[in-house]
């Protein structure tokens, strides 16, 4: 038999069969942990005795591959709780066992995706591809695969702001007219950091009102806009929300295409969330203007279930794009068809030169299980949170705090006759307990001034069980606080952990 020959760096394994054997240990007890998350609380606190022996001191000498990698398994408990039935807070996505294989292949290839010619370019554009044809735009439209919305948010402000200043802002920096941009007050804070990071200031990002549908203000919208003008500023971006972190609610995005055009603005929309809802035939045409967007950013991470990290950037003019990040020195020169050929490269249009091989990742979560598949438990999430919401206008001691529009329910305990002006510290309390017990994670938010448990369910292993659990549990801790109280005969403020200020998603 021939044998064959192994690299033999100097950080390669000595003995590679040992070491083979460590992988599939490592690999089964990956997938062990997987299958056993139902029956384990939601999230457990990380170990004490793990966390002080991370190692102080940087090891100078290595351990052997058993030790690290029983150290390694070690850690599989100590998740966020996102691979759980019960995760219901903030805006994670679950996961799947089949993103286990294209990380082990993207690991094992070790690519790095700033541009050149290989394989991974290849897949990164025909993700983007996928998915500029899905959400009905010109196929010449450009985009990348980013860690997520935050980034991809960076991205498209970036061209959308040096498009409105022809492109001098690339070297010369922002002169001029101060440049304004357009959210509603539920937008999501990347967008605040993006205007932030770009020089042009959060401040210069202005929040319209919404409704009680949580959806922007039009009125108030083109209000804005003629003050904004009147007052010497120059109007350049304007951005709907397909999916709000805190009520899922979905702005009215072809009349925001509409005044864009007439106004003359770039017309971004954050979809982290909510433009998965695209995938399905029952809920895309809510979505109704999506397909008019200058940019787009959305993740995969979230509602499609792509493990982390991966979400999008879209960006209809390639040539806008290109030309707002487009700097190539000669030691980074293209040369036709061999390895430094594979134009365009990705460092074109965006911010890094080293990139992981993200685009792999959802590739293969498409193959595995299809558009449909993905759509379906999308849509089954949908009917969950409008039970749920059925569940709490039903039952005497919940009251709902907002509409539902996609995944997410928000309500409260509120049990008649009972300190109607400790209702916050009481709900925050039972989260907190929801949260510590590992029965459930939801999160908080606040609405109306008060505040919410927020239940979203971007969880393709949530059952509707599942949720009945969850509203007994809510309704028992309450119960239980209340009693408590009631005996100690105690007027200190309920719970300790009252917050005071929105939380970030
Ligand atoms: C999660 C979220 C973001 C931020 O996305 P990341 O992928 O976490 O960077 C932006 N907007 C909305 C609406 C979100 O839900």
């Amino acid at each position: 038999m021939m044998t064959i020959k192994a690299p033999s760096g100097d950080l390669d394994p000595e003995d590679w069969d040992t070491f083979e054997a460590n992988a599939h240990l490592a690999l089964s007890a990956a997938i062990q942990a997987l299958r056993a998350k139902p029956s384990e609380p939601v999230w457990r606190p990380p170990e004490r005795s793990i966390i002080e022996h991370l190692d102080g001191n940087l090891p100078a000498r290595g351990g052997d591959i058993e030790a690290v990698r029983s150290r390694l398994t070690q850690l599989l408990p100590f998740g966020v709780g996102n691979t759980h039935p019960g995760f219901f807070g903030w805006v994670h996505g679950s996961g799947t066992p089949g993103n286990l294989l294209p990380e082990i292949v993207a690991a094992a290839m070790n690519s790095n995706c700033g541009g050149r010619n290989h394989i991974a370019i290849h897949i990164e554009r025909q993700v983007i591809a996928w998915f500029v044809a899905l959400f009905g735009w010109p196929a010449q439209s450009s985009g990348l695969v980013t860690s997520g919305t935050s980034m991809a948010t960076i991205i498209a402000a970036k061209v959308a702001r040096d498009a409105a200043c022809s492109f001098t802002s690339r070297q010369q920096g922002l002169s001029g007219p101060r440049l304004t941009g357009y959210v509603s007050q539920q937008a999501h804070s990347c967008l605040d950091r993006a205007f932030d990071m770009l020089g042009l200031g959060s401040l210069a990002l202005r929040k319209i009102a919404v409704d009680d549908n949580h959806q922007i203000i039009l009125s108030d919208l083109e209000e804005k806009i003629t003050t904004d003008r009147a007052n010497g500023f120059e109007p350049f971006f304007l951005a709907g929300t397909a999916g709000t972190v805190n009520t899922g609610a979905i702005d009215p995005l072809r009349d925001l295409a509409d005044i864009a055009r007439r106004e003359q603005l770039w017309f971004h929309i954050d979809g982290a969330f909510g433009a998965s809802l695209m995938l399905s035939e029952k809920h895309r045409a809510r979505l109704s203007g999506i397909e008019q967007a200058d940019s787009l950013a959305f993740d995969f991470h979230k509602w499609m279930h792509v493990n982390y990290a991966a979400g999008c950037v879209l960006i209809r003019d390639a040539d806008q794009h290109r030309k707002s990040f487009a700097t190539r020195p000669d030691y980074l020169a293209t040369d036709g068809e061999a390895l430094a050929g594979g134009e365009p490269w990705p460092v074109d249009f965006g911010p890094e030169l080293s990139r992981e091989f993200r685009a792999l990742k959802v590739w293969a979560h498409f193959l595995e299980h299809g558009a449909e598949k993905i759509a379906q438990s999308i849509e089954k999430n949908c009917d969950q949170a409008r039970y749920l919401a059925d569940q709490v206008d039903a039952h005497r001691n919940l009251e709902r705090l907002a509409p539902v529009a996609s995944s997410i329910c928000c309500f409260r305990y509120a049990p008649t006759g009972y300190f109607p002006n400790q209702l916050d510290a009481l709900n925050q309390a039972i989260v907190t307990e929801l949260q510590s017990s590992g029965l459930a994670a939801p999160s908080t938010t606040r609405l109306d001034d008060k505040l919410a448990i927020r239940v979203n369910i971007t969880n393709h292993r949530t059952q509707f069980e599942d949720l009945d659990r969850l509203i007994k549990a809510i309704d028992e801790i309450g119960g239980r606080i209340l009693d408590d109280r009631i005996r100690a005969g105690s007027t200190e403020e309920i719970g300790s952990g009252q917050t005071d200020r929105a939380v970030e998603y």
